[in-house]
């Protein structure tokens, strides 16, 4: 593997870790020529199986493409779709498999499309469980209909909580904070941390 930052081709390991769980191994390198140190992530590759039999690795660039056809002219941006295929590569790790049926990915997709853009959902759907006609979509739009009135409901239930009950609420808030800023801590962890293609793959 080259350096990120100087293509020199050799570096040494000078740390290696297991992820906290479990799915990947995380190595500290050192550049032998530049001196400079970089990560790499060891993970396994999933397999994913298309119908005709031919297999390819899993790869995050692909769900991101077939969502962003769905997503044309809505209000989708770049890292909503990059999101998107974070989650679903979860879903899909998550089940601790080294293969995975295309269709199955397709369902994994359609999830949190659903709570990301309910006309994009609508399209994917439409192509990828080959709606006949309109009855079919109906019957997709009657569902997303009841789930929208269900949350609503709950919205509803959670305001009129929050109203009778300030002080829950405010720990909430500051509940929620805390998260964020957490999150934010990592990400910036692992955008320092990361530099390009510092993916090494197990095949
Ligand atoms: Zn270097």
């Amino acid at each position: 593997m080259h350096c990120p930052f100087c293509r020199h081709p050799d570096s040494k390991v000078v740390d290696s870790r297991t992820t906290d769980d479990g799915a990947a191994i995380r190595r500290r390198r050192q550049c032998g020529s530049c001196g400079r140190r970089f990560s790499t992530l060891e993970t396994t590759t999933i397999a994913v199986i298309k119908r005709s039999g031919v297999t390819e690795p899993f790869e995050r660039s692909k769900i991101v493409s077939g969502v962003r056809k769905a997503c044309q002219g809505r209000p989708v941006t770049e890292d909503d779709l990059a999101k998107l295929a974070q989650e679903v590569e979860e879903a899909v790790r998550s089940q601790g498999i080294a293969e995975i049926e295309a269709h199955e990915v397709g369902l994994a997709i359609l999830q949190p499309l659903r709570r990301l853009d309910v006309v994009a959902y609508l399209r994917f759907a439409s192509v990828y469980q080959a709606f006949n006609d309109l009855n079919d979509f109906e019957a997709a739009i009657d569902v997303l209909r009841q789930e929208q009135q269900v949350q609503a409901a709950g919205q509803q239930a959670l305001v009129e909580e929050g109203g009778h009950a300030p002080r829950r609420s405010k720990r909430a808030a500051a509940n929620t904070q805390a998260k964020t800023q957490t999150r934010g801590g990592k990400a910036r962890e692992s955008a320092s941390a990361e530099t390009q293609p510092a993916q090494e793959r197990l095949l």
